[in-house]
C-alpha cells in the first residue's frame, strides 16, 4: 500500500518553501509578470534568494553535498512554488529535472565537471531543449515516420560532435547555465531510434562554453511569464563527445525513463495555480456578502467550491503517483506518466475560470489578480506536450500495456 501523506521531513520542506513563497515570491511576482519586456521580467533576485535557501541543491544527492530529495518530495515543492507563481515553479522543475538526469545517467566525470560548479553557482538554472520550430507533437506522440520529428543534426567530428539548428520555446532557455540538448543523430530511422543528447554549458562558472551556441528569441508569453522561454540557436557548435548522455542514437528510446518526472512536475506546476485560484475564491466567498449572507452560504457557490476541491485533490493524487513512480521504475505506469499533466492542466483551467467567476465583476479587474491565474492556467494546456498529443500517445499505448482497474 502506498501512502502519499507527507512525512514530517516533507512537511518541514513544504513549510520552508511556503514561507519562501510568502516572503519572496508573492510580493514580487505581479510586478515581474506585468513587465512588458520578457528579459526584464526574469526574477533574478528571487532565483538568487531561492538558491541561497538551498532550493536548487535539494535535488542533488547527499554524496555530492545536496539535499538528496526524491521526485515525490520535489513534486510537492514544485506545487508549493506554483501557488506563489507558475513561472517560479517551472524554473525549479526544469533545474531539478536536469540535475536528476545527470545524477542518474551522467558519468562520474560529467557529474564532477557540471554538477559541482552548478551547486556553487548563485543563480545557476538548467533547461532541456527538444522542440524545434517544425517539430513539437511529433516527439510527444511520438511519430513513427522517419522524416517526422526534430531535424537539428548532430554530426561526429573526431572527439567532438557538431550541432546545427534551432530549438524552440525552451523553458529557462533565456537564463540557464546548463542545457540538455536533444538532436537527431540518424534521420533514416524513426526519431525514437535516432536521437542523442548532449550537455551544453553556458556561463557556468569555471566551465568553458561550447562555441556556436547562442540564445535566440525570448518569448513574450501570456502566462508563466517569470520563466524565461527562449530559442536556442546552434551554428557549427562544437560539443565534446564526452558531453553525450547515454549512447549514440538512444536518447529518445530511453525517453520514458530519461524524462520520467517531466509530466508529473508539469502537473504539479499547473496544479499549484489551481490551488491558488481555489484558495482565493474560498477566502472571497466567506467575505463577500450578498442577500445579507456571505456568498458561500448560497448553494451554487458552496457546491462549486466543493467540486473545485474534489477535482484538485484528484489531480494531486495523480501528481503524487506520477512523481513517486519516477523513482520506482518497477511500478512505472506509462499511462499515468502521459495523462497526469493533461488531467491537471484541464482541472486547473476549469478551477481558475470558476474561481474567477466567483469574484463577480471584480474577477476581471487586473489588480485583483484572478486574471493572472487564468492566464497562467492556460500555459500547461500547451507546454510539456499539447494535451491532445499526450493523450493520443496514451491512447496508442492502451492496447500495449496490461490494463488494470
Ligand atoms: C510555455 C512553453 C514552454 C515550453 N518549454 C519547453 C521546453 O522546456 N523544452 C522543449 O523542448 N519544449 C518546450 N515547449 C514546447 C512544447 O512542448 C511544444 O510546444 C508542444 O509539444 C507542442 O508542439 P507545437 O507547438 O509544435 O504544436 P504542434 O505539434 O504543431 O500542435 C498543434 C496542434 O495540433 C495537434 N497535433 C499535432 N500533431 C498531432 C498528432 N500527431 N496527433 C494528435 N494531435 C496532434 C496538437 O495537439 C495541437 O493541438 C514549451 C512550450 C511552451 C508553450
Amino acid at each position: 500500500m502506498i501512502d502519499f501523506t507527507p512525512t514530517e521531513e516533507q512537511e518541514a520542506l513544504k513549510t520552508m518553501v511556503r514561507e519562501f513563497v510568502e516572503r519572496e515570491v508573492k510580493p514580487k511576482a505581479a510586478a515581474y509578470d506585468a513587465e512588458p519586456d520578457p528579459i526584464k521580467g526574469i526574477p533574478w533576485d528571487i532565483i538568487e534568494a531561492g538558491h541561497k535557501l538551498g532550493l536548487k541543491d535539494l535535488a542533488v544527492s547527499e554524496d555530492l553535498g545536496g539535499g538528496g530529495q526524491d521526485s515525490l518530495t520535489l513534486g510537492m515543492l514544485v506545487e508549493e512554488l506554483a501557488v506563489g507563481d507558475l513561472g517560479m515553479s517551472v524554473i525549479y522543475a526544469q533545474t531539478w529535472k536536469v540535475i536528476q538526469m545527470l545524477q542518474d545517467s551522467g558519468t562520474d566525470e560529467q557529474r564532477e565537471k557540471y554538477l559541482i560548479p552548478l551547486l556553487k553557482d548563485p543563480v545557476g538554472c538548467c533547461a532541456i531543449a527538444i522542440t524545434e520550430p517544425d517539430a513539437g507533437s511529433d516527439y510527444i506522440v511520438p511519430s513513427r515516420h522517419p522524416k517526422a520529428g526534430p531535424k537539428m543534426r548532430c554530426v561526429r567530428d573526431g572527439d567532438h560532435v557538431i550541432l546545427d539548428g534551432t530549438k524552440a520555446y525552451t523553458s529557462n532557455g533565456a537564463i540557464a547555465h546548463l542545457y540538455i540538448i536533444f538532436a537527431r543523430s540518424n534521420t533514416d530511422v524513426e526519431l525514437t531510434h535516432g536521437m542523442s543528447a548532449f550537455i551544453v554549458p553556458r556561463d557556468l562558472p569555471g566551465v568553458e562554453d561550447c562555441p556556436g551556441h547562442r540564445i535566440g528569441r525570448v518569448y513574450d508569453k501570456i502566462g508563466e511569464r517569470l520563466a524565461g522561454n527562449a530559442d536556442q540557436e546552434f551554428e557549427n557548435c562544437r560539443v565534446p563527445m564526452e558531453n553525450m548522455l547515454w549512447d549514440w542514437d538512444t536518447a529518445w528510446a530511453n525517453a520514458p525513463m530519461v524524462l520520467r518526472q517531466s509530466n508529473a512536475y508539469a502537473g504539479a506546476s499547473t496544479l499549484g495555480v489551481g490551488w491558488a485560484a481555489f484558495e482565493r475564491a474560498l477566502e472571497y466567498s466567506q467575505m463577500r456578502v450578498q442577500d445579507m449572507v456571505p456568498i458561500i452560504n448560497h448553494a451554487n457557490v458552496s457546491i462549486k467550491l466543493a467540486d473545485m476541491y474534489c477535482s484538485l485533490r484528484a489531480a494531486q493524487m495523480m501528481v503524487r503517483r506520477g512523481c513517486w513512480q519516477a523513482d520506482h521504475p518497477d511500478n512505472f505506469d506509462p499511462m499515468i506518466a502521459k495523462s497526469v499533466k493533461p488531467f491537471c492542466a484541464e482541472t486547473t483551467m476549469k478551477v481558475a475560470l470558476e474561481a474567477t467567476k466567483m469574484f463577480g465583476g471584480s474577477g476581471v479587474m487586473r489588480d485583483v489578480g484572478m486574471e493572472k491565474l487564468v492566464r497562467d492556467a492556460t500555459v500547461f494546456l500547451h507546454s510539456d506536450g499539447c494535451n491532445d498529443s499526450l493523450l493520443r500517445g496514451a491512447g496508442e499505448l492502451l492496447p500495449k500495456v496490461p490494463f488494470t482497474r
